[in-house]
């Protein structure tokens, strides 16, 4: 199993981590299988979606920040409610088909860490099986 290490500068925040994980995949040598990705944090999570165009991902974090927002009427004393919540609809893993080597991935689809309460040091870990 590996570990990437992500520091968020934000306190939204989505990172891009495509050729990361792409990098891990390559030097792991399964021609196929899948590649496994989880987040052990209960504020932050894991996405696929457009990399091609940055504002794709600024429009899913407004959105969320108006659907789930920062003061809302929670009950969680800590006061990152709202990133719990967020955490918890993007999900903490994902699992990816290889073929050839490279993570099958759609033209425009990128893998994101969604940060909900940084800026924080995070880790993901990557496991791929043959
Ligand atoms: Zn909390």
């Amino acid at each position: 199993m590996k570990e990437l290490s992500v520091k968020t500068s934000q306190h939204t925040q989505f990172v891009d981590i495509t050729s990361r994980v792409q990098e891990i995949v390559r030097g792991e040598g399964e021609e196929e299988g899948i590649c496994h990705l989880y987040v052990p944090h209960t504020t932050a999570g894991l996405t696929i979606n457009e990399n091609a165009d940055p504002t794709v991902s600024q429009d899913i974090i407004n959105t969320m920040n108006k659907v789930i927002p920062f003061d809302g009427d929670y009950r969680h004393l800590e006061g990152n409610a709202a990133a719990h919540i967020k955490a918890s609809l993007m999900g903490s893993s994902l699992s990816i088909l290889i073929k050839d080597k490279k993570l099958v991935l759609g033209t425009w689809q990128g893998i994101f860490f969604c940060e909900f309460d940084g800026p924080r040091s995070r880790k993901i870990y990557v496991k791929v099986q043959g």
